[in-house]
């Protein structure tokens, strides 16, 4: 993997000359769930970090000590775990080839849309520039991938998205699905099967109390969709945005 020129901008700081370590897969592993965690909101713990991963606290803490080393991320006692730009700018590399395999995987490769997450996770580490270079044009400089999540440009630039959780709408809202949550396959599977995918039509009919189901028209038909469900789907409502659901919390 040592076919860059050595000041390309496209090194990873750690890549360059004089660094004591590159970037392994297992660190950008960590600076990725580092950085999901950072978009969810709250301090970034180790314990949150271990969780997310579903590694053990000791190993987390020696691989937080590393990438505090490598000034991929600061560790403060009080604040947490924070990216530094350096970090950052790694973790949405990454995403960005997650993102394009995923992609390329059922568009180019005809996989189903709940195997390419997995596929992709393990192959995101191994993308050269020029595989995704390519993957890029063949797929016509794509911006979002088929679960529906935007990929990070070139430049790490990442699109928001405006949209709210399925189970935080109130009864009688609609609007456009943006994006299902690729982490489970199963209950992805499940969704596709109901005909909710991204750009599907979805309008809050009933919703359970105590995290219940909630009953959805889906394009022209009706379901029921378990909690756990209705929590992966995310939507961009048609009009108002109304106050979140009080039982969705
Ligand atoms: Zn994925």
């Amino acid at each position: 993997m040592n076919d860059s020129a050595p000041d390309s901008d496209n090194q990873r700081p750690a890549d360059r000359p004089g660094a004591v370590t590159r970037v392994t897969s297992a660190m950008e592993d960590y600076l990725k769930a580092a950085y999901r965690l950072e978009q969810d909101g709250g301090a970034v713990t180790t314990l949150r970090l271990a969780e997310e991963l579903g590694l053990s606290g000791p190993s987390v803490t020696n691989m937080v000590k590393r990438l505090d080393e490598l000034k991929l991320v600061v560790h403060n006692r009080y604040h947490g775990i924070a990216l530094t730009a350096a970090g950052k700018s790694v973790a949405l590399e990454v995403i960005r080839h997650h993102r394009l395999l995923e992609l390329y995987l059922s568009e180019a490769l005809g996989f189903n849309l709940d195997q390419v997450h997995a596929e992709a996770e393990r192959l995101e580490h191994h993308v050269s520039e020029e595989l995704e270079a390519r993957m890029e044009q063949v797929l016509g400089f794509p911006r979002f991938d088929p679960h529906g999540d935007p990929i990070p440009g070139r430049d790490g630039e990442l699109p928001r998205i405006d949209d709210n959780a399925l189970d935080s709408l109130a009864v009688g809202e609609a609007g456009r699905v943006s994006r299902v949550s690729d982490r489970d396959p199963e209950r992805l599977r499940y969704l596709f099967g109901l005909g909710i995918k991204p750009g599907s039509h979805i309008r809050v009919i009933e919703c359970m109390p105590f995290e219940g189901p909630v009953r959805v028209q889906i394009d022209d038909n009706e379901q029921l969709l378990p909690y756990s469900v209705a929590q992966l789907v995310r939507v961009e409502t048609d009009g108002e945005p109304l106050p979140a659901n009080p039982v969705g919390t």
